[in-house]
């Protein structure tokens, strides 16, 4: 492993036991075993990874949840050369995805996203591709952002960001544009998520610039060239099988099909129950979703409760691979984004992904491609999508309309259903006071750190940086002495 394994033990008693063995729970094991401490890992479910997992369709190894990572910071492809994966790292077909909008006759209401933004916000609400998406009269309200007063929008704690949205560009820019933008990525409405935490720095520009469009605009140059995500050939599930190799190559006991059932205090440590007996812990990470954190801490530190976040709903994915020779032509570009009342269509977004990804491509053949549908809008599955069979038939009657080329059953070599219930947690309004408290009520426990999505926010980079911060703080409560053998 490239860690250093000649870091003395400093905890050679009790563990640090970590429960949750998602990507954040993963980061912190590493972490904590490059720091010398002796790690076990509790996952719930028979494999690790959390929402970094993959699952075989028609033969091919498919990512069952994330499929790539924002390029904003290196903290991804830093990881994957770190484990070896640096080979892997690829960026998606520049061709980009297309955006669907309400209308009878699909193609005049289908485009390609315009490219120039963030989440969807443009920064030239005149360009002609923003016109084209948001209309003539759309884009004149939304032009009012470059002369209206910034008003208290920038000043007030606790703003959306469909309300900056709404206020600045008006309806169209946050219907057409942001609202399938941010559905497909965070699974919610605009006018639930956290302005600041959803697009960090994004009010501070307003200020200094004086619209939002300008900010946007600032934001973009100042964002690193390219494209905004990138992959990793073969999946990007391989970093959890490439994290668990090492560490248990280092030491970590890494125990799957072990829920965490109560946890209690014991003398400075903790006992955490499972069903196969009691997991005595010097320390403790908590990096499991939210309500799980709470109710399990719940009995240790009550004032956690009054945190407790809502339950997210699910979202479902279902993945088709079919012998369709006219998709060869990639006829929306890496996918669509389907902005509400879509007429026709239940999907909130379908991935393209043998035309994202060449590397799929090669592996499934000419012909032969991969689809994938997500439901859950805004976190709402509904009842038509209720069951597997019906989501199946509801796949195909999307991909056929959003792809605008017949896919019926005869063309499905393969297909398979994922459900992730409580996986993508938003940051609502109030997000950062949430976030406070808790780690303040976390700070009065010297033996106890909370991490995971969360609190973090959802996304690979933000997950992987707050999980290596949480872990250092504590490796630096247990043994100041240890040095950061990471250099990270
Ligand atoms: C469908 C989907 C697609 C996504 N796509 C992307 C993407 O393309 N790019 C990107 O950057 N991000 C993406 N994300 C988000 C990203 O994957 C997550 O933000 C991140 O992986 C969350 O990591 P986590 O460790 O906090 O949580 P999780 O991955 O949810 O891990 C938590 C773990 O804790 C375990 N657990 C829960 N309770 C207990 C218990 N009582 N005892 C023991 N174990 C327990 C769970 O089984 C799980 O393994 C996607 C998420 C989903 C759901």
């Amino acid at each position: 492993m490239p860690h250093r394994s000649n870091v003395p033990r400093v905890t050679p008693g009790k563990p640090v036991v970590v429960v949750g063995g998602g990507m954040a729970g993963l980061i912190v094991a590493r972490e904590l075993l490059a720091r010398g401490l002796t790690v076990t890992v509790l996952e719930r479910s028979s494999a690790f990874g959390g929402c970094v997992a993959d699952h075989e369709v028609a033969g091919l190894r498919l990512d069952s949840g994330a499929e790539s990572y924002s390029t904003r910071s290196d903290t991804v492809p830093a990881l994957a050369r770190q484990l070896g994966l640096a080979d892997h790292l690829v960026t998606p077909n520049p061709a980009g995805a297309w955006i669907r909008f309400p209308g009878k006759d699909p193609q005049h209401s289908a485009m390609p996203l315009p490219r120039s933004g963030i989440l969807g916000i443009p920064a030239d609400v005149l360009d002609p591709e923003i016109v084209r998406a948001i209309g003539r009269a759309g884009a004149l309200r939304a032009s009012l952002d470059k002369v209206l007063p910034l008003g208290s929008l920038y000043k007030d704690e606790g703003v959306s960001l469909g309300e900056v949205v709404r206020a600045r560009m008006g309806i169209d820019v946050l219907t057409r544009l942001v609202a399938p933008v941010v559905g497909g990525v965070f699974s919610a409405d605009p006018d639930d998520l956290d302005v600041d935490s959803v697009a960090p720095g994004l009010r501070k520009m307003m200020k200094q610039h004086g619209s939002l469009g300008a900010a946007v605009g600032a934001m973009r140059a100042a964002a690193p060239a390219g494209s905004a995500v990138g992959g990793l050939s073969g999946g990007m599930a391989q970093l959890t099988a490439a994290l668990t190799d090492e560490l248990r190559a280092g030491g970590a006991d890494l125990r799957p099909d072990s829920e965490a059932l109560s946890i209690a205090r014991s003398g400075s440590g903790w006992t955490v129950a499972t069903a196969s007996g009691p997991v005595a812990a010097d320390a403790l990470v908590m990096a499991v979703d939210g309500p799980g954190a709470v109710d399990l801490l719940g009995d240790a530190l009550p004032r956690l409760r009054e945190d407790r976040p809502q339950a997210v709903p699910g979202v479902a994915l279902v993945t088709l691979v079919v012998d369709v020779p006219e998709l060869d032509a990639h006829p929306r570009g890496t996918g669509v984004l389907v902005a509400a009342g879509a007429e026709g269509v239940s999907a909130k977004a379908l991935t393209h992904a043998t035309a994202k990804w060449s590397w799929l491509a090669d592996q499934a053949g000419p012909g032969s491609h991969v689809l994938r549908l997500s439901y859950g809008r805004a976190g709402q599955l509904g009842d038509e999508v209720a069951d597997d069979a019906a989501l199946y038939r509801a796949a195909l009657a999307d991909a056929s309309a959003l792809l605008e080329t017949t896919i019926d059953e005869a063309d499905v070599v393969g297909w398979k259903v994922v459900r992730w219930n409580g996986a993508l947690p938003h940051a609502s309004v109030g997000h950062r006071d949430l976030v406070a408290r808790v780690r303040a009520a976390a700070a009065s426990e010297r033996h106890l750190e909370i991490t995971g999505a969360w609190l973090a926010g959802t996304g690979l980079v933000a997950v992987i940086d707050d999980a290596r911060v949480r872990a250092k703080a504590l490796a630096d409560r247990l043994a100041p002495q240890a040095k950061d053998p990471t250099g990270l």
